[in-house]
């Protein structure tokens, strides 16, 4: 038995089921590149879902995590810290929002926008108690929390998990007539990921979120846009929301913010953070030290390493290759910066398998989507390197 064979029946002995990995173990990884156990690298298309655009173990981050791992970890928000207001206003100023409320996971962060705006609605619209409706997409992804897979149109997201929170209504994703007509005086926010990712990269027209900003603030709803996975330079910008000039209401982030550690935050304006008093909501390790650090240093070496205009021009290349791949299997190539989809008419789980032996981590979203998220720090080389590949898998499995 192989050393991955061995660890791999021991995860499988002592972890719980609710993941079906790629037959990989992985043991270090540097920059683009990761380690198995056996001391193969693999080139990362995945990025942790987008949970590692600086590229993994950044030095500037070990370094700051090092310092604040020796100096101060735990302090709760029962009193003050240094690094949470400095955190408080380098990542206010980077989203240009008034106000950050602190938490650790993405699902938390969503729970916490949508208590936000059921607050906000209750004090500034009058809806009578608990009538409060949030409007979402179908193919949305926002978590797996209870109330968050209540409103998934994924069924095995909700099979067997019931009873749900109500409060919800479903319309198409990229359609913004359908946002007009299934608004009601009760309805407080419309929660939407600006690019669908787990949905399978889907990119609204142009225009939509334009469209839906109008609706919204005619209606005094509130446009909640979930950033977790498309912000910090993954589409290209740093916020995916700024290819269409809008601006939300209520911002979520997640993912890349900790710069590798789980670090999640919601940011509005004051008139909308304000309705949040003491004792309304609170997160035991939300605005921990440590977290605040390591998110301060990825913001700056985002804006150091330019990562956004380095997604643009990467993933635009990227993308111009993987569409010159002229095959029957694919069905469309579509991105934005370094988020790729790649739409097949086959099964994509058995294309990744074929791309790992390549040495190459990808990973498939519903049934026939290949997504590519590389950290944003991947170069031509990187990219030529995998095309070769990517390239002959397809031949491969064409039986050419
Ligand atoms: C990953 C993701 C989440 C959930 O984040 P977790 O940290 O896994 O809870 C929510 N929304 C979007 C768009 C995501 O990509």
């Amino acid at each position: 038995m192989s050393r991955t064979e061995r660890l791999i029946a021991e995860t499988d002995k002592y972890l719980a089921h609710n993941y079906h990995p790629l037959p990989v173990v992985f043991t270090k990884a540097s920059g683009v590149w990761y380690e198995d156990v056996e001391g193969n690298k693999y080139l990362d298309m995945l990025a942790g879902y987008s949970a590692a655009n600086h590229g993994h173990c950044h030095p500037r981050i070990v370094d700051v995590a090092y310092e604040q791992f020796r100096r101060l970890v735990v302090a709760p928000r029962a009193v003050y810290s240094d690094r949470l207001t400095e955190f408080g206003k380098v990542i206010t100023e980077f989203c240009g929002m008034d106000k950050i409320l602190p938490a650790n996971g993405g699902a938390e962060a969503v729970e916490t926008a949508i208590k936000l705006s059921r607050k906000w609605g209750y004090l500034n619209k009058k809806i009578n108690n608990d009538h409060a409706e949030i409007v979402v997409c179908n193919e949305n992804f926002h978590g797996r929390t209870t109330t968050i897979v209540g409103f998934s149109t994924e069924k095995q997201y909700r099979n067997g998990f019931g009873p749900f929170t109500p409060g919800f209504k479903l319309i198409e994703f990229g359609n913004p007539d359908a946002l007009g007509r299934i608004i009601t005086k009760n309805t407080v926010a419309f929660l939407v990921e600006p690019i669908q990712g787990k949905g399978g990269i889907n990119i609204p027209e142009r225009g939509y979120f334009k469209e839906v900003q109008k609706i919204c603030r005619k209606n005094n709803v509130l446009l909640v846009l979930d950033e977790i996975q498309t912000g910090f330079g993954r589409t290209g910008m740093d916020f995916a929301y700024q290819w269409e000039c809008i601006r939300p209401d209520v911002l979520i982030i997640g993912k890349s913010l900790g710069g590798g550690l789980a670090v999640s935050g919601v940011l509005a304006n004051d008139e909308i953070m304000s309705v949040m008093t003491p004792g309304d909501h609170g997160s035991t390790f939300g605005g921990n030290p440590l977290a605040c650090a390591l998110a301060m240093e990825g913001v700056s070496i985002l804006i150091d390493e330019r990562l956004s205009e380095r997604s643009a021009l990467r993933g635009g290349y990227f993308l111009s290759r993987l569409r010159d791949i002229k095959s029957p299997l694919i069905k469309e190539v579509r991105g934005r910066g370094l988020m790729i989809g790649l739409e097949l008419t086959v099964q994509a789980r058995p294309v990744c398998e074929a791309l790992l032996r390549e040495r190459i981590l990808c990973k498939e979203t519903r049934e026939n989507v290949i997504r590519f998220t590389p950290p944003l720090v991947i170069s031509i080389e990187d990219i030529d390197w995998a095309m070769e590949r990517i390239e002959k898998v397809f031949r491969k499995l064409e039986g050419r």
